[in-house]
């Protein structure tokens, strides 16, 4: 069943690209949606077969975007950021990490009395209103115009400020990289944060992010938020599905539909340090002390982003 957004229609030069969609009988327009509105991606978790192209595609491509440590690393005074070096694991894929910004999660759940294993794509949420970005001191989280988020590693000192605000708890640390060890070496953050860029800079040339490109289950799609919130709820009515993105943390431009309620999902994965959960999360944003940290910070963040513009 196709849910009207097609990873196919999202193509290089596509101008006016409408396209009648399958029984949820959805249509979309994609001729400006990634230059001048909110992007947003369908996870139809009943077609994931867990054959992990997707996270294989993702290393490929971002790879070179990937940290490069220099060792050793310099010793903190006081040592209150711990060393986080993935370097000699790379090749990890059960969780997120600096080098693995996409994982495939599992659950084992009784569907129709059949024990039935799902899969389900996990990385960043790409939050409509990130506290990643309204939070990072250094302005070296961002979010762009079509909605995504990204940690430019330029900028960013590992502090992790944004890991510890994320209700997801996605960007990961890698010591021995970035800013730090030409300003502060033994006081600054220890490293680099790294996460899911969504692929910003295809999307910038025309293409799909590379996850969405290689599935050949067609799990994802993306498109504008609307006409991606349209087909999740289609999707959902029809197969008596659930969802999940659309309202968390005030809401995310990531929305999963499962055949099974998500504190069900939830109940069956696997929790821990780069697995985040599938649980209900209120605004952080909406937090008064969250929002008062803004503001101060927000001046700081547009230097450090005119500056990077200048540069
Ligand atoms: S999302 Fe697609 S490529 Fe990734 S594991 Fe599922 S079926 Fe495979
Ligand atoms: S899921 Fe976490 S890292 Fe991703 S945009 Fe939201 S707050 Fe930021
Ligand atoms: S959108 Fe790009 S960076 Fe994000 S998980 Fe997919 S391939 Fe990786």
């Amino acid at each position: 069943m196709s849910t009207g957004l097609s990873r196919r229609s999202f193509i290089k030069g596509s101008v006016a690209a409408a396209c009648a969609v399958g029984s949820v009988g959805v249509t979309k327009t994609l001729a400006s949606a990634h230059k001048n509105g909110t992007l947003a991606t369908l996870i139809d978790i009943s077609k994931c077969i867990g054959c992990e192209w997707c996270v294989d595609a993702c290393a490929e491509t971002n790879g070179h975007k990937h940290p490069n440590p220099k060792k050793p690393f310099p010793t903190m005074y006081p040592n209150r950021v711990p060393v986080e070096d993935w370097s000699e694991k790379q090749d990890v894929t059960e969780q997120l990490t600096p080098y693995n910004w996409l994982f495939i999660q599992h659950a084992t759940i009784e569907i129709d009395g059949e024990e039935t294993e799902l899969t389900l794509p996990r990385r960043c949420m790409h939050c409509v209103n990130p506290p990643c970005v309204k939070l990072c001191p250094w302005g070296a989280a961002r979010q762009l115009d079509n909605g995504i988020s990204r940690i430019d590693p330029d900028i960013c000192l590992g502090g992790s400020k944004c890991k510890k605000v994320c209700p997801w708890d996605i960007p990961q640390r890698q010591t021995g990289t970035g800013l730090y060890l030409d300003l502060l070496p033994a006081l600054a953050g220890n490293g680099v944060m790294y996460k899911c860029d969504r692929c910003y800079d295809r999307i910038a040339d025309g293409e799909l992010p590379a996850c969405i490109e290689e599935c050949h289950e067609d799990v994802q799609a993306i498109g504008p938020r609307d006409k991606i919130i349209k087909a999740a709820h289609a999707l959902a009515k029809e197969t008596n599905g659930y969802i999940y993105g659309e309202k968390e943390n005030g809401g995310t431009n990531t929305i999963y539909v499962s055949p099974v309620p998500f504190d069900e999902l939830q109940k069956a994965i696997e929790e821990g340090k780069g697995k985040p959960h599938l649980k209900p999360v209120k605004d952080q944003m909406a937090r008064g002390n969250n929002l008062v940290a803004a503001m101060a910070i927000a001046p700081i963040a547009g230097i450090a982003a005119a500056v990077e513009t200048a540069i």
